[in-house]
């Protein structure tokens, strides 16, 4: 068991610092990338985590390939994980969910601590400002149709990459925070606060409808209310 914490240069193996270009013994060329799955540093070169590589599972037989977003290049390698399917690129630490498996994690505990189970320290990786970096439209694991960019319930401060048939795209470390998010009650707020805005919404539309009502040829049709389970619905 390698100390996922410490990332190590692919070459000599010497402890190596990830924002550095190059190895400081051995001078080899450095590509630092969190393990989609236990969330530890390993090297872009080496083919699958150290730690945890093993339970790498085959895609069923018959099934198209999967591409990493990010990379655009690169098979993406499923895991079955308390009861859902997810596929990780070892390359850049990047997460698909298809619509089933995503919605299953934000709803169901014993996923999430599936998911969550095997991380190495809370904390990490530090990720940027998100509304700092650039925007970067992305193509669909699946079909390589261009993706929507999504705020995550509005709040989280986490944009997914989203493609409605096919799923979801999560950056390296955006799933494990969208799932920490999730398990420290973030989503009670959001349903809370969308329950708030539901009831200011009718009672804004009860204004106008009887403000309406005088005028009978026009069409008053219903507007998609947002309910609870709109917030993954608006998202899937
Ligand atoms: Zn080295
Ligand atoms: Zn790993
Ligand atoms: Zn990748
Ligand atoms: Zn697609």
């Amino acid at each position: 068991m390698s100390d996922a914490s410490v990332y190590r240069c692919p070459s000599c193996g010497a402890a190596a610092d990830p924002k550095a270009a190059a190895c400081a013994y051995c001078g080899a060329r450095l590509s630092p990338a969190r393990c989609p799955w236990c969330f530890g540093w390993l090297d872009a070169a080496t083919k699958d985590c150290p730690r945890c590589g093993a339970a790498a599972q085959a895609p069923p037989p018959g099934s198209k390939p999967l591409t990493c977003p990010t990379c655009r290049a690169g098979a993406l390698a499923a895991r079955a994980l308390g009861g859902i399917t997810l596929s990780g690129c070892a390359r850049c630490g990047g997460v698909w969910a298809d619509a089933a498996a995503f919605k299953r994690l934000c709803e169901d505990r014993s996923a999430q601590v599936a998911y969550l189970g095997e991380a190495v320290s809370p904390q990490a990786p530090s990720v940027s400002d998100p509304s700092a970096a650039p925007v970067v439209y992305r193509p669909c694991a699946a079909c390589g149709e261009m993706m929507n960019r999504v705020n995550f319930a509005g709040g989280s401060g986490v944009i997914v990459d989203v493609c409605k048939p096919h799923g979801l795209w999560f950056d390296a470390d955006e799933l494990r925070r969208i799932v920490a998010f999730i398990r420290s009650g973030g989503l009670d707020l959001v349903r809370e606060r969308e329950r708030r805005e539901l009831v200011e919404e009718r009672q804004r539309l009860d204004r106008e409808r009887s403000a309406l009502l005088d005028m009978p040829s026009l069409d008053i049709s219903t507007p998609h209310p947002i309910t609870a389970a709109g917030l993954l619905g608006d998202l899937l």
